[in-house]
C-alpha cells in the first residue's frame, strides 16, 4: 500500500499558483493510463490529443490572466453512458458501438464551463446494468487492488481510474448503487446526489425514476468540488429541481455540532461479511468519539428493497430500451427478411444477455394481467420505503451502514448467478428508491487487503450535511490516502 496521489484541492492550488501546468498534469495522467490501463482496463476510449489541447488552452488562458472555471486544468474521466459531442458514447454495448451523440449532456456542458479536462471515457456494465463491469460488451475492468477481482459496477471504470491514480476525478451514474458500490470496492469516495439534484439530460436512460449522475474522487473535498460543478437546474430534464446549489466544498470544514447518526438493525443482517460489519462499527465508534449521538432507527421495509428495485428498474429499462430498434440509433443487423425480423435480429445481436434479461423481466412486469400484481405493487412498496426514510430523518441527520455485503468479489464468481449478483445491491438500492443522497467512503481493509466502504445517507437535498458528516470522519482517519501498490 502506498500513499495517495495529490488531491483535487492540492492540484488546484498548484495549478493556480503556476507551480504546475495543466499540460503536465494531463501528461502525468496520460502516462499513468498508458502504463497501467492495459492491466486495469478502466478506459474504453482515451482522448489523448483532445485532452492535451484542452490543457494547453487552459495554460494559455491562465498566462494571459483570463478568469478560469473552478476545475480549470483538472482531468475528469466520464462514464461511457453520458453523451458528449465529438466522442463515441457506447454504453459498453454493441448496440451503440459507433454512436457519436450530436449534443452534450448537461453535466458535460458544466464540466466544459468549469474548464475541466475531459480525458476519456470509462467502462461500465452494458447500459449500466450490473455490479461488476463484466457485462461490458468490450472488456472487463479489473480492481486495482487485486486484478483478479472486479472493481464493482456499473461505474467500475470510473472508480478504478481514480483508484489507480489515472485521473483525480471521474463521473458515473447510480441507478441502484453504481457509484457507491464501485467506490467501496476500489477504496475511493463516490456519491449519489438526491434525485433531481443533477440533470439527467444526456445520460443514456436506464431507469429514469432512479438514475442520477454523481462524482468520484480520492477524497470528500474532491467529490464536493465536483458535485458543485455538476449540480443545478436544467429545464431539459423535467425532474431537475430548481433550487440553489450550496457551496459544498466551502462548508466542509465547519464543525458539525450535535451530529445525530442513525443505525438501522435492518442493515446488519445475514450475509454481511464480518470484516465489513466490523469496519463499519469501528467507523461509527469514530463518530461516537467525536461527540456524535448514535441512535437506533428502523427501516422496516428494507427487506423488500431488492425485490422492488428488480421490478421497477427493469420495467423502466424495458420501456427506455425500446428505442434501440435498428432505425433510430446505432446498430442494425445485416441479415433480415422483413421489418419484424429486422427488429428482432438487431436487438438479438445488439444486446448482451443481462440487458435482454432485464428487458424480459420488465416487459413481463408491465404486461396486462401482471401490471397490478408486480409493477403497481412495487410502486406502493417503494412509497413505504420512502416513508421509512422520511420518519428516520426526523430523528437523525445521517444513516450509517455498509455499502456492500462483502468486499470486491472475484471476476467470474457471480456472473452466472444473477440473483447473487443482484443481492450485492442490498444496501445501496434504497437510496435510489427513496431518492435520497448517499456517499461511500473508504473505512478500512479486509484481511485480504481489499477496501471496505462506509455508506452515509441523508434526507433529500441534504448533500451539504452529508458531505460535512463524511469529511468529519475522513479528517480523523487516513483510509482515503491509501493506494494500491503497483
Ligand atoms: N447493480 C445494479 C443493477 O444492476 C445497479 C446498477 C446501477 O446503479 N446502474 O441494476
Amino acid at each position: 500500500m502506498t500513499t495517495a496521489t495529490p488531491s483535487t484541492s492540492q492540484l488546484l492550488q498548484q495549478l493556480t499558483s503556476g507551480e504546475l501546468a495543466a499540460t503536465s498534469l494531463v501528461a502525468t495522467c496520460l502516462d499513468r493510463i498508458a502504463s497501467e490501463d492495459e492491466r486495469v482496463g478502466a478506459f474504453l476510449h482515451i482522448d489523448r490529443d483532445g485532452a492535451i489541447e484542452q490543457a494547453a488552452r487552459i495554460d494559455e488562458r491562465r498566462r494571459v490572466g483570463e478568469e478560469l472555471g473552478p476545475l480549470a486544468g483538472i482531468p475528469v474521466a466520464v462514464k461511457d453512458n453520458i453523451c458528449a459531442t465529438g466522442t463515441k458514447t457506447t454504453c459498453a454495448s454493441r448496440m451503440l458501438e459507433n454512436f457519436v451523440p450530436p449534443y452534450d449532456a448537461h453535466v458535460i456542458e458544466r464540466l466544459r464551463a468549469a474548464d475541466a479536462v475531459l480525458i476519456g471515457r470509462t467502462n461500465l456494465d452494458e447500459f449500466a446494468m450490473g455490479s461488476s463491469c463484466e457485462n461490458s460488451a468490450f472488456q472487463s475492468t479489473r480492481n486495482p487492488w487485486d486484478l483478479e477481482r472486479t472493481p464493482g459496477g456499473s461505474s467500475g471504470g470510473s472508480a478504478a481510474a481514480v483508484a489507480a491514480g489515472m485521473t483525480p476525478l471521474s463521473i458515473g451514474s447510480d441507478t441502484g448503487g453504481s457509484i457507491r458500490q464501485p467506490a467501496a470496492f476500489c477504496g475511493v469516495v463516490g456519491m449519489k446526489p438526491t434525485y433531481g439534484r443533477v440533470s439527467r439530460y444526456g445520460l443514456v436512460a436506464f431507469a429514469s425514476s432512479l438514475d442520477q449522475i454523481g462524482p468520484f474522487a480520492n477524497d470528500v473535498t474532491g467529490a464536493a468540488q465536483l458535485l458543485e460543478v455538476l449540480a443545478g437546474h436544467d429545464e431539459r430534464d423535467t425532474t431537475s429541481i430548481n433550487r440553489p446549489v450550496p457551496r459544498y466544498a466551502e462548508s466542509l470544514e465547519q464543525p458539525f455540532e450535535g451530529l445525530r447518526i442513525g443505525i438501522a438493525k435492518e442493515h446488519f443482517v445475514e450475509g454481511l461479511d464480518p470484516e465489513v460489519e466490523q469496519a463499519v462499527h469501528t467507523a461509527i465508534d469514530v463518530y461516537r468519539s467525536l461527540g456524535a449521538e448514535i441512535k437506533e432507527v428502523t427501516l422496516p421495509h428494507s427487506e423488500y428493497c431488492v425485490a422492488v428495485y428488480y421490478i421497477v428498474a427493469p420495467s423502466e429499462a424495458s420501456s427506455n430500451l425500446a428505442r434501440y430498434d435498428g432505425v433510430h440509433y446505432g446498430f442494425r443487423a445485416e441479415k433480415f427478411d422483413n421489418m419484424i425480423d429486422m427488429y428482432s435480429a438487431t436487438r438479438g445481436e445488439g444486446f448482451g444477455d443481462e440487458v435482454k434479461r432485464r428487458i424480459m423481466l420488465g416487459t413481463y412486469a408491465l404486461s396486462a394481467g401482471y401490471y397490478d400484481a408486480y409493477y403497481l405493487k412495487a410502486l406502493k412498496v417503494r412509497r413505504l420505503i420512502r416513508q421509512d426514510f422520511d420518519r428516520a430523518f426526523e430523528e437523525v441527520d445521517v444513516i450509517a451502514s455498509p455499502v456492500t455485503p462483502t468486499p470486491a468479489f472475484k471476476i467470474g464468481e457471480l456472473i452466472d448467478d444473477p440473483l447473487a449478483m443482484y443481492l450485492n445491491d442490498i444496501y445501496t438500492i434504497s437510496a435510489n428508491l427513496a431518492g435520497t443522497p448517499g456517499i461511500s467512503l473508504p473505512c478500512g481493509f479486509s484481511s485480504d487487503g481489499l477496501p471496505i466502504g462506509l455508506q452515509l445517507q441523508a434526507a433529500p437535498f441534504e448533500e451539504e450535511r452529508l458531505l460535512r458528516a463524511a469529511r468529519m470522519y475522513e479528517r480523523e482517519t487516513d483510509w482515503h490516502t491509501k493506494q494500491p501498490d503497483w
